[in-house]
């Protein structure tokens, strides 16, 4: 699963999800101001002294790699940086000129400026120090007994993770919740639960024995020691020990990220009442009514296991320990709204130690996507409006249709699979809802109060305002075209339960996509980016999926033995890639990825073929065609990262790095034409050893 295209860490909350994406944060990579865009493929980022065939990803980007060094405030960059910015600046420049308008009480634009004004007022915060936080720890440490804890447990649930399609399976909460079209019944909106209790990103930082994780952990624990102490805690050093030491608990009852990857095992419906029966300990009848659940009836839960396992240590770890890893998990939710201390102390910890990033990014940078977290679609109606053309629409538009056809074109073709399952295959393509640039309809924040000057308030009232859309929405008819990322978002999605693709405006610019390049390199950047999306309707996880987005395996039982033989050929392919001496990709965790990644340059090629007409590609640069495909398909992922960073992507992340994704050309015949790669070169398969899903 794990749909977006690229690497997308959603944060806590979602006015509309702000998706950090292709690889890493973009909001605020650096310009690559040595790169001047060429309408075409970047000529100056090749390194012509490495074999293609020996390193594909170092051919294409080399000279890039040379020549720029990740920028202090980031854990990484990106060749397409340059677009990032371009979208980054233009959503900064519309907030700033919001920000100094007098626009109507109530209006979007007065929410905007008052939200960006509140998080700029640096000295109203100082001034203010811990009084805003104050109420919700005395709530905390007033809480009397196990009974209460449930009820300010359940008061904490919020809709921060998304399963399938923006895939985030993290949050520090007990337990969260995502809202989408049910498993057993996609017309309605329903309810599902997922394991939580973590701030570290996943349970193999606790779990882990090798000697960085060892290093993070004593860091972690003199970090939430720092937290307490700045909130005015005593013998925080002992308290932060036994936080560390729950939160160990926790993790040994999460399962991994491989294994929620399997959707039959997540589609457990529980009743409220199976709750108590299912997964004792937690009094769940105060849980649900903290949650605002009561009258809910019953949800799907991801990890029935790991629900039974913290439930159970709810039972058994002490009140007072709960008490205080619930209140460190309150200051560490708004350490980016309190005073500068614990922004910088959270930074310390998250952003050097986890990330391996010096520098935070300039607060301007961050109030941007506060902005963009609360009330996304709000800058984003502006930002569509003001930056994508119809004329873009139509182009981006016809590619898609484009590169529909040629899948349509490779099922017809597979000799593997049955008549039966093609025609299901071909019915996905008929209902796939395709969103180029921006919704159709946008969200509506009436019911959210926003203050000047009242910046914790307001991020409070943005996290209930969330989560009360998305549990109003429970029971609810699905709309199959709503989006789940906003327009100035450099990311695309796959939306398995709708059926539907989202392509933001954001992403719909040079150098993915350039009306003044020629059609091989809008193919193979933009292109296989469609395709990628176009594929997970069909992968893996799109395969339990029908047209109507319920979840029903449509294939027969050869056509899914013929495909697992061929994606476990693709798995075992991607565990030999070795980022560091002591750690390897992890094949199956990344395996949706990389299989959309061989079949999007697949089909985006065939699309690029097809818009020829039997016309030559005309040369450009010195390079033909299909050499300009494949550069441009390997230049999307021309990417540095830092080592802590990296090694945070390879342990939590579905998408492979880039350099490894560049790699997957190796899997098309056409890329062994077109740069005469022979037998002996280091990414040469023979052709039986090729990896062909599509
Ligand atoms: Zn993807």
């Amino acid at each position: 699963m794990k749909r977006n295209h690229v690497s997308a860490k959603p944060t806590a909350i979602r006015g509309a999800i702000f998706l950090l994406c292709l690889t890493f944060a973009v909001a605020g990579f650096a310009q690559d101001t040595a790169t001047t865009l060429n309408h075409g493929v970047q000529v100056n980022n090749i390194d012509k002294s490495v074999q293609p065939g020996d390193d594909f990803f170092r051919y294409a980007n080399g000279e890039w790699l040379k020549r720029t060094e990740i920028p202090p405030d980031r854990g990484g960059i990106g060749v397409f940086s340059a677009l990032a910015d371009t979208a980054n600046k233009r959503t900064a420049d519309l907030i700033e000129e919001d920000s100094k308008s007098n626009a109507p009480a109530g209006s979007n634009a007065r929410k905007i400026a008052d939200l960006y004004n509140s998080y700029m007022n640096e000295a109203a915060i100082e001034a203010r120090g811990l009084a805003p936080i104050q109420p919700q720890l005395k709530k905390i440490a007033e809480i009397k007994d196990k009974r209460q804890l449930a009820l300010a447990l359940g008061g904490s649930l919020r809709a921060d993770v998304d399963a399938l399609n923006n895939t985030n399976f993290h949050t520090p909460n007990l337990f969260g919740m995502w809202v989408a079209p049910g498993f057993n019944d996609s017309e309605h909106y329903t309810g599902y639960l997922l394991q939580g209790g973590l701030q570290l990103p996943d349970r193999e930082y606790y779990l882990s024995d090798s000697a960085h994780m060892k290093e993070v952990r004593e860091k972690y624990v003199a970090h939430i020691s720092a937290m307490l102490k700045l909130a005015g805690f005593s013998d925080t050093d002992a308290r932060a020990a036994k936080i560390l030491e729950l939160e160990h608990s926790i993790a040994e009852k999460h399962i991994s990220l491989a294994e929620n990857d399997d959707i039959h095992k997540a589609n457990n419906t529980w009743k409220q009442a199976d709750f108590a029966k299912n997964a004792p300990g937690l009094d769940w009848a105060q849980y649900f009514r903290g949650a605002g659940l009561t009258n809910k009836g019953s949800f799907i839960v991801w990890q029935p296991t790991a629900f039974a396992g913290e439930s159970a240590l709810v039972a058994s770890a002490p009140l007072e320990t709960w008490k205080d890893w619930l209140a460190y998990h309150a200051i560490e939710f708004y350490a980016a709204v309190l005073p500068k201390a614990f922004a910088d102390e959270r930074f310390a910890f998250f952003g050097k130690t986890l990330q391996g990033t010096p520098q935070q990014r300039p607060r301007w940078q961050r109030g941007v996507q506060v902005v963009n977290n609360f009330l996304g679609d709000a800058v984003g109606e502006i930002y569509a409006q003001r930056y994508f053309s119809p004329k873009a629409k139509a182009e981006g538009q016809e590619m898609v249709a484009n590169i529909i056809e040629a899948f349509r074109k490779r099922i017809d073709a597979l000799t593997w699979m049955n008549p039966s399952t093609k025609a299901e295959a071909k019915a996905k393509l008929d209902t796939l809802y395709v969103g180029i640039g921006y919704p159709e309809k946008w969200r509506n924040y009436a019911g959210y109060e926003v203050k000047p000057d009242d910046l914790y308030g307001n991020v409070e009232r943005a996290s209930m305002f969330y989560y009360n859309y998305q549990m109003g929405r429970l029971g609810t008819a699905v709309d199959k075209k709503e989006w789940s990322m906003t327009p100035q978002t450099v990311n695309a999605v796959n939306l398995p339960l709708q059926n539907a693709l989202n392509f933001p405006a954001a992403i719909l610019m040079p150098p993915f996509f350039d009306p003044d390049a020629p059609a091989a390199t809008n193919y193979g950047a933009i292109g296989s980016v469609i395709g990628h999306e176009i594929s997970h309707t069909f992968d893996s996880e799109g395969a339990k999926f029908d047209s109507k987005g319920r979840l029903r395996n449509w294939w027969t039982p050869e056509d899914l033995k013929q495909f697992e033989e061929s994606t476990g050929k693709l798995a075992a392919q991607y565990d030999t890639y070795k980022p560091f001496p002591d750690l390897s990709l992890n094949g199956k965790q990344t395996l949706a990825e990389n299989i959309a990644d061989v079949a999007g340059v697949a089909a985006a090629y065939d699309g690029y073929r097809a818009s020829l007409k039997g016309q030559p590609a005309p040369v450009k640069d010195g390079f033909n065609g299909d050499e300009q495909f494949f550069i441009a398909y390997a230049q999307n992922w021309g990417s540095k990262t830092r080592d802590a960073s990296l090694r945070q992507q390879v342990a939590t992340d579905s998408h492979s790095p880039g350099e490894y994704r560049s790699a997957t050309v190796r899997n098309i015949d056409a890329w062994y034409a077109a740069f005469d790669v022979k037998a002996g070169e280091k990414l040469y398969l023979a052709p039986q050893d090729r990896v062909r899903i599509w």
